[in-house]
């Protein structure tokens, strides 16, 4: 891409960070720096950092950085040339006209193009005579038509090829088909629809429009790829940071949102007034789509079976919900039935009513350590008890434990402070583990870990060397004569910091500046986050020149060992030696 630079610097001056990121998050000045809670993972105290002085962002907490590009990029859920052009928009800055690259843009818009007719094509063989046998099913489920039509639900034809044709006809490539993952290439090398003799649900975005697709298989018929098929992640498809009805849903879940299991039982209730409900797309429930429900509710109301599938996506929801300040309560459908027969059986007032009875996560927890266990033997009871209160000593409030408490002592004839004690005891160890956690955390940034740098664990003291003299290299630009002739990138030893330095030296050689807006569009969001980590960290303000030259030598020194070590099995390792000695001697 080309956006000329004097254009991208222009944006950047006309839209300030500090300014760009306030309407997302409530910043607090805290030194020359400002403070919030991070809009990109759930906390409850801030460690989201805006850096005036470089222009950029950091969180603490998820490692996540840039700048004003980035920030937009990952808010407004663009790609990186989308948010220069929002920006530019926002400030009036006029872009020139075929200028640049938009490639990936235009990509997507045709992705999205061939999506909307992809719909329309399920949809209308759905209502015609042809699609007459998956009609009868979802009228059979119950779903009127105007329901149907309000999802735009359709069908895809018992055939190999009838979309790839309809495609073609309205001018689509194969590759776009195929990049919008409605067509596939088989190993032979032909192509073939992805969806054959399938229900078709289109996934929908908050801001309307057709991102992808889940096909339900008919009812015994779901050998081939089983009862779902979605559409893997595509260029404006992500399956773990999407909701089935989320579309709907945002603008009826004041209360809470619902969340179930499949995009039938969404579909049906819907239809019976529940437009607050969502399900994941064929994934478990990701955070990314816990964040997303956060955007819009407190509360959120988990509807799962209470066999060991939906316990163990209740445990995984709750860890995962832990932290997003969302309200989290828990409704087991009676006789392990979906939300949607339950409500054809018993009708909307009931399942109404089960949603207002809905269990507290502890509540549910409690409810289902009891099966399985003889609580009329000694044993059977003590051992529910040990569970019981393993359970209630991960609550933090202390009302909820103290009523707890009380219900199972009386429940069970043991008196309450001897259940007291132990889950005092079990919080003390807890707590202990949570604080030892948070200042590891502390100490060392997720992204900034092993992670994003396998070989850290392996080479920790050229990790900080390479770290170091990036670091110095980025806030002194100046310095680069320094490095220019001694150090050129293969001289470094871990891969992802050598790839990380080649970028940074090219920057340097081609006189330009080595700031974030520089290196937006060659790195991903994880390793811009990582330089910008870099670039705002305090760990080298003292004396740079000769931070660089010692951990240069640090280096060195670390490349001598790497180097003898791997000729230590080597007979000739008394020559080898010599010889890196020889040539260190002659490098200083
Ligand atoms: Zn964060």
């Amino acid at each position: 891409m080309a956006i000329p630079e004097e254009i991208i610097n222009e944006i950047k001056y006309k839209n300030d960070i500090e300014q760009v990121i306030s309407p997302y998050v409530n910043l607090k000045r805290r030194g020359k720096n400002l403070v919030g809670l991070c809009p990109f993972h759930g906390e409850k105290t801030p460690s989201f950092t805006v850096y005036p002085e470089s222009g950029s962002f950091y969180c603490y907490g998820c490692g996540v950085g840039g700048d004003v590009f980035t920030f937009t990029k990952l808010i407004e859920n663009l790609d990186y040339v989308e948010a220069i052009k929002f920006l530019a928009e926002k400030s009036g800055v006029n872009l020139p006209e075929n200028g640049y690259d938009d490639s990936m843009s235009r990509l997507k818009d045709t992705i999205y193009a061939i999506n909307r007719d992809t719909a329309r094509f399920y949809h209308e063989y759905l209502m015609s005579q042809d699609g007459k046998w998956a009609l009868d099913y979802l009228v059979g489920r119950g779903l009127s038509i105007s329901t149907i039509k309000h999802f735009g639900l359709g069908a895809a034809p018992d055939s190999w090829d009838s979309l790839l044709k309809f495609l073609k006809e309205k001018g689509y490539t194969v590759s776009e088909m195929i990049s919008a993952n409605v067509v596939g290439k088989s190993q032979k090398g032909s192509y073939y629809d992805r969806f054959r003799k399938r229900v078709m649900f289109p996934i929908i975005n908050i801001r309307g429009k057709v991102i992808g697709f889940s096909g339900r298989a008919m009812p015994g018929e779901d050998k081939e790829g089983g009862k779902y098929v979605n559409t893997s992640d595509t260029p404006v498809y992500k399956k773990s940071e999407n909701l089935f009805g989320m579309n709907f849903a945002k603008n009826h879940c004041d209360e809470r949102i619902i969340l179930v299991e499949g995009n039938m039982d969404v579909v049906s209730l819907h239809q019976a007034g529940f437009q607050n409900t969502v399900a994941a797309l064929g994934t478990s429930f990701t955070m990314e789509q816990a964040n997303l429900i956060s955007r819009y509710t407190k509360e959120i109301v988990l509807t799962l079976d209470s066999d060991a599938a939906g316990q163990k996506a209740v445990k995984r929801a709750g860890e995962i919900l832990k932290n997003t300040g969302l309200n989290v309560s828990v409704v087991s459908v009676p006789d392990g039935k979906d939300p949607d027969e339950f409500i054809k059986k018993n009708g909307k007032d009931r399942f109404e009513a089960l949603l207002d009875g809905a269990k507290s996560e502890i509540e549910y927890k409690l409810l289902v350590a009891v099966k399985d266990i003889d609580i009329d033997s000694d044993d059977g009871r003590l051992k529910y008890l040990t569970k019981a209160t393993e359970i209630i000593a991960e609550s933090n409030d202390v009302l909820t434990r103290d009523l707890y408490l009380g219900r199972l002592s009386e429940k069970y004839g043991v008196s309450k402070s001897s259940l007291s004690l132990r889950v005092d005891e079990l919080r003390k160890k807890r707590i202990k583990a949570q604080k030892k956690k948070e200042i590891s955390d502390i100490i060392k940034p997720k992204f900034n870990s092993n992670d994003i740098n396998p070989e850290r664990r392996k080479y920790p003291g050229a990790c900080v060397a390479e770290e170091a003299i990036m670091t110095v290299l980025l806030k002194n630009p100046d310095f680069f004569p320094e490095v220019k002739e001694k150090l050129e990138p293969d001289k470094l030893i871990t891969a992802f910091n050598r790839r990380m330095y080649s970028l940074i030296y090219e920057c340097l050689l081609n006189d330009c500046m080595p700031d974030i807006s520089y290196f937006g569009e060659k790195l991903d969001t994880r390793e811009l986050s990582f330089l910008v980590s870099l670039i705002n960290s305090d760990s080298v303000q003292k004396n740079p020149l000769s931070v660089l030259k010692d951990s240069m030598k640090v280096l060195d020194d670390e490349r001598l060992k790497i180097e003898m070590q791997s000729s230590l099995s080597n007979e000739d390792w008394a020559l080898n030696m010599q010889k890196l000695i020889e040539q260190k001697q002659k490098g200083n």
